[in-house]
């Protein structure tokens, strides 16, 4: 794999709850890899901002990254980002959050439904309703992205690696189509990418979020930008699985992967 090209759009560090690396540390192993550039976005969970303490960690991770990207100058692009979970269950706040610094990207994501815990901490999904809960957490995302104050959209199936993970339940796709296709229309119009993120690859369900058939459609349906994401909390864990990602993208008929700078989206080849 041609390192050189690599752009990794999706990393947290040690300002994220689950992270474990520093900005700079992070930064020494990207150049090491020979990436070509990586955005920072660590997490801001917008309905727990002020409990969770977002507000100090979301401040701290800005300004850890802004003096790596000053480090960095010349030898690896770094850019500003967050990860804004929920922000449409507080879009006032989200907003604020927004514009309070000159992010390069904002990734939108969606953890938990409204009132509840982030998928990830249920423990065991035995006795729950699936399908309820995932037709539910398919209507957030189609709220999210018609809110669409966001430039690309994290892990779309985020709680198929729980289920499988905890209970070996396998969820097929094609059954919740409809719903999909309403998000990925909705991403499209609002110009808005569509994240391949290979964390999945490094957890028991061994699956891309979202997979070949989802990123194809969202071609079909007018999707214009796809960026590719690691979501390492680990430094080790930066472009991992992004040969596989690559390959989607391109099969589902993508030349360019996209970056941000200042919001603004900028088209890299692939080939
Ligand atoms: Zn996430
Ligand atoms: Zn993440």
């Amino acid at each position: 794999m041609d390192y050189k090209r690599l752009i990794d759009l999706h990393v947290h560090t040690d300002n994220s709850p689950d992270g474990h690396h520093a900005a700079m540390l992070i930064c020494e192993t990207a150049v090491a890899k020979g990436l070509r550039a990586v955005a920072f976005t660590d997490h801001c969970e917008v309905d727990v901002y002020f409990d969770d303490k977002y507000d100090r960690v979301v401040r701290q991770s800005y300004f850890e990254v802004a003096r790596a990207k000053s480090a960095y100058r010349g030898n690896l692009l770094v850019l500003q980002g967050v990860e804004l979970a929920q922000p449409t269950y507080d879009e006032e706040l989200a907003l604020k959050i927004i514009d309070a610094r000159n992010y390069d990207m904002i990734i939108g994501s969606i953890h938990n439904l409204r009132g509840e815990s982030d998928f990830y901490y249920t423990r065991d999904f035995e006795g729950m309703d699936i399908d309820s809960m995932l037709k539910a957490y398919f209507r957030e995302l189609a709220v999210l992205a018609d809110w669409g104050q966001f430039d690309t959209l994290a892990h779309l199936t985020y709680p198929l690696r729980y289920f499988y993970a905890r209970n070996n339940i396998s969820v097929d796709m094609e059954e919740y189509a409809c719903e999909v296709d309403e998000i990925l229309k909705l991403l499209a119009e609002n110009h808005i990418a569509l994240e391949i993120n290979t964390a999945g690859l490094r957890q028991p369900i061994k699956k891309l979020a979202p997979e070949f058939p989802i990123v194809k459609r969202f071609r079909e349906l007018g999707g214009k930008y796809i960026t590719i994401g690691s979501d390492a909390h680990y430094a080790e864990h930066l472009a991992a699985g992004f040969d596989d990602a690559l390959e989607v993208a391109q099969e589902a008929g993508f030349d360019c992967v996209t970056l941000f700078q200042n919001r603004d989206p900028v088209e890299i080849p692939i080939g």
